[in-house]
């Protein structure tokens, strides 16, 4: 895939004892001329690594190797500065309207490329909402993480049977999946539910602890274990 250079001055170093470890993903809410304007103006003081606009065309703004400016005040699984250990996409898109299909499928040759060659896991692909729940919506209930999924770009968790409906175990099973133990039940569920459970809007139930515990199973393992 062709990708554009787009550079923007946006950027500085990665802390020295980090590593590109998470892909961040977000939506614009702009258009893209003003998106990549803004996104290259040091007004603002914003950038991400990469923008895809809706048609698929992808550009470069920031090298990998450098720090972006695009997670802002953010958290996953006690790690801060995630700006330092990730790689930021921009997808064009409003937060309000699905992703066109060549959008899609550039960003999952671009995800395919980036996992390999700083060795991602795939879990390790997120969504700004899971990183800054109290903050953040993007990418939104629109996004597609079940394709990604289903390429094995993401994890997305799925579950057949609801479990208790508890709220404080829902939240260990947040905060064992990584999310920031100061947000709020209803900024880690509204989170939640935008990337597991879209369009769903009926009260808490077992299904939303259900899904939630599948999740932190999914991270939380115990890193040292040989799973031979
Ligand atoms: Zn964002």
């Amino acid at each position: 895939m062709e990708i554009l250079k787009y550079p923007s001055p946006n950027f500085g170093s990665r802390r020295e004892d980090t590593k590109i470890q998470f892909i961040i993903l977000h939506y614009t809410a702009m258009d893209k001329q003003s998106s990549l304007d803004r996104l290259c103006s040091p007004d603002y003081e914003v950038s991400c690594h990469y923008l895809i606009d809706s048609g698929g065309t992808c550009y470069q703004l920031v090298d990998d190797n450098k720090r972006a400016w695009h997670a802002g005040k953010s958290f996953w699984r006690g790690l801060r500065d995630i700006n330092s250990r990730s790689l930021g996409i921009e997808l064009v898109n409003s937060g309000n309207e699905a992703y066109p299909k060549a959008q899609m499928e550039s960003l999952m040759v671009l995800l395919r490329d980036l996992l390999a060659i700083h060795k991602i896991s795939p879990q390790n692909v997120l969504g700004h909402s899971d990183i800054a729940p109290s903050r953040k919506t993007d990418p939104g209930k629109w996004f597609d993480w079940r394709l990604l999924s289903e390429n094995g770009l993401a994890i997305l968790p799925k579950v057949s049977l609801p479990i208790d409906t508890d709220k404080q175990s829902f939240l260990l099973d947040a905060q064992r999946a990584g999310f920031e133990p100061e947000a709020t039940f209803e900024q880690i569920l509204q989170a939640f539910r935008s990337r597991c459970r879209t369009n769903f809007e009926g009260a808490f139930d077992g299904y939303d602890c259900a899904l939630m515990k599948k999740f932190a199973d999914i991270f939380d393992v115990d890193e040292l274990s040989n799973p031979q």
